[in-house]
């Protein structure tokens, strides 16, 4: 089904990409770039539960597995993002949506003042077992099964899988204490020229959006947030590049690229809610 921009609601769009059988175009109200036509609700979440999505081209596995690289990266970029709001060593509520494996949870043990409390919930059953093997309180509640206010909600690669975030932000922004911030990590590719820009394939449609600041700016305007601050790193280093040529040559590819050419770039936002 067509679907107008779940962001500005204008019907334009130009298009923008193809792949694995789905489209995806760019608004020309607002710039936001979504799958059109978006698959169905049921498919959307039944893809979500277990971690796979099929498209024409096939099956399209998106699970992975706990990586103790990214809890060591995630407690850098707290501790940078979120230093000096804990200068008084106050403790803190955070809730982490679609905490996958565990790594930001652990992130946030790791960095936050001591006595403060974090909780991880997850849709994907074998992700929230192996997080809690490994003593993470990760659990597959939904949001509403979790009592009480947030200082920190963190939403770390999440929204480009959600087809339709308004109202989801909206539920989240509700359940932040007043002061409170929504922190939220997700790729500039609304930003970028053209899809030849994009370092990588889309992975369409397990996910449907890309924003980049212009239009999260407005989409945290629309769920009454302010944002305060956001800091974008490029994705392209030298790790990256490595991993990229040999998952290529596994295909029979060839794939060199120079670390740092990219303007593909992952975004870090933190959007405070008015103090009162
Ligand atoms: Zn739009």
């Amino acid at each position: 089904m067509q679907t107008p921009c779940p962001l500005c609601g204008n019907d334009d769009a130009a298009p923008w990409a193809r792949e694995n059988g789905f489209a995806m175009g760019k608004c020309r109200g607002c710039g936001l770039l979504y799958v059109n036509p978006r698959p169905s609700d049921a498919d959307i979440s039944d893809a979500n539960k277990v971690g796979v999505h099929r498209g024409e081209d096939g099956a399209l596995d998106v699970r992975t597995r706990y990586k103790a690289s990214k809890t060591a990266h995630y407690s850098k970029v707290i501790r940078e993002l979120f230093g000096a709001d804990w200068a008084d060593g106050k403790p803190i509520h955070w809730l982490d949506v679609g905490a996958g494996y565990g790594e930001v949870v652990a992130a946030v043990r790791q960095t936050a003042p001591a006595g403060s409390k974090v909780h991880g919930i997850e849709p994907m059953q074998p992700k929230v077992r192996k997080a809690q093997e490994l003593g993470l309180p990760v659990t597959s509640q939904s949001l509403d099964d979790i009592p009480g206010q947030f200082d920190v909600i963190s939403l770390i690669n999440v929204y480009s899988h959600v087809p339709d975030f308004l109202g989801f932000g909206a539920a989240l922004a509700a359940r932040l204490r007043p002061g409170g911030v929504l922190f939220l990590e997700t790729g500039n590719a609304a930003d970028l020229a053209s899809r030849d820009a994009f370092p990588d394939m889309l992975y369409l449609p397990d996910h449907l959006v890309f924003a980049a600041p212009p239009q999260m700016r407005m989409t945290f305007e629309k769920i009454g947030l302010n944002l305060e601050r956001y800091e974008e790193q490029p994705v392209d280093g030298l790790v990256w590049c490595l991993k990229k040529a040999v998952k290529h040559a596994l295909r029979g590819q060839l794939l060199l690229r120079m670390p740092g050419r990219s303007p593909f770039r992952t975004v870090f936002y933190k959007a405070r809610k008015p103090a009162c």
